[in-house]
């Protein structure tokens, strides 16, 4: 059994997003800024939160972080987000997820541009992932592509079974496992919560995406000898020996799977560090196409 450590993997594509952001500071261009929106004080989006912006800052980016109380109006929050649009400075805009019941999900990532949309959610990026047309990639799956890549699995034709079908992991994850691509060309099965046969379909898979949200949810017996297994879930389990009262869950039994496994991620240190990575790249990116468009202009 092989590690897919995440702290590796996302080590190595920081690295190179810092020489390349100290060479625009060199050629006197822009370097990319991140803004930031929080709504209300949920412990694990501040988690989150933080941790991008810490992210920015080691890399040289600029970040901005805009808060909002919990029970701000839906209208003031896309107002600010129009205002970001606008904002010639700011090159990526991410709303943190989950917000508040009071306020649409939908209409919050309809409002970011496409063109700062590094997190990949607005329905054009989603189009034009599906149609294989270059855009920001959903930073979850994203990142779980570039871990494979990082270790260079050949996902050739292999079969694939991604647990949960949400639009921010599941379903994009299912995309790009079937594209034709380095990381891609497997045969994938979308499972989710109404599938019937989900351990019968878990036992033929050689590839195992866990994002379903249900604390080890993948034992040893629902995986074959040999899988590779990509654990995305993250849960608070209450954990009285924790100085913080809780410890963080995958989705993926992990003591007992890994034995069986050929190569398997951590939780924590896996994905949720690809995640991050993979935003910082989507923000990059939205930068250089920004100082581009600017240069032709
Ligand atoms: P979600 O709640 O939106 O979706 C869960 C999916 O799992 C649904 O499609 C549902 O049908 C499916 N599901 C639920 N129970 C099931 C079952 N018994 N069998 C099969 N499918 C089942 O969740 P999400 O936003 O996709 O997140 C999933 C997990 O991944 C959560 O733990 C979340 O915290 C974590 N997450 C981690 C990262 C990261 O960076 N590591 C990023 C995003 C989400």
């Amino acid at each position: 059994m092989q590690l897919l450590d995440g702290k590796v993997a996302s080590q190595a594509i920081k690295e190179d997003l810092k020489i390349k952001v100290a060479q625009l500071v060199t050629q006197g261009k822009k370097t990319p800024h991140l803004a930031a929106i929080l709504v209300g004080s949920n412990g694990a989006s501040e988690t989150y939160v933080a941790s991008k912006v810490k992210n920015c800052a080691e890399l040289g980016f600029k970040s901005t972080l805009i808060r909002f109380e919990e029970s701000v109006n839906e209208f003031i929050l896309l107002d600010k987000i129009r205002e970001l649009n606008e904002d010639k400075d700011v090159d990526g805009i991410l709303v943190q997820l989950p917000l508040p019941a009071h306020i649409s999900d939908e209409k919050v990532i309809n409002t970011i541009h496409p063109s700062k949309d590094v997190d990949g959610f607005h329905p054009e990026s989603a189009g034009k992932m599906m149609q294989g047309l270059p855009t920001f990639l959903p930073a979850t799956p994203y990142g779980i592509m570039l871990m494979l890549e990082h270790y260079n699995i050949d996902t050739k034709g292999k079969h694939a079974v991604v647990i949960g079908r949400s639009n921010i992991v599941g379903r994009p994850m299912s995309v790009l496992l079937s594209s034709n691509h380095p990381q891609g060309n497997c045969t994938v099965t979308i499972t989710h919560s109404h599938t019937k046969n989900l351990a019968e379909l878990c036992r033929n898979a050689d590839i195992i995406v866990a994002a379903l949200g249900k604390p080890e949810f993948l034992t040893a017996d629902m995986v074959k000898d040999g899988a590779i297994i990509i654990d995305v879930g993250i849960t608070r389990v209450a954990d009285a020996s924790k100085k913080t009262g809780f410890r963080i869950a995958g989705d993926v039994a992990f003591a007992e799977v890994a034995p069986k496994a050929s190569y398997i991620t951590p939780v924590p240190g896996g994905v949720g560090l690809m995640t991050i990575a993979a935003l910082m790249r989507n923000t990059y990116n939205a930068c250089i196409a920004k100082n581009e468009a600017e240069e032709e202009d």
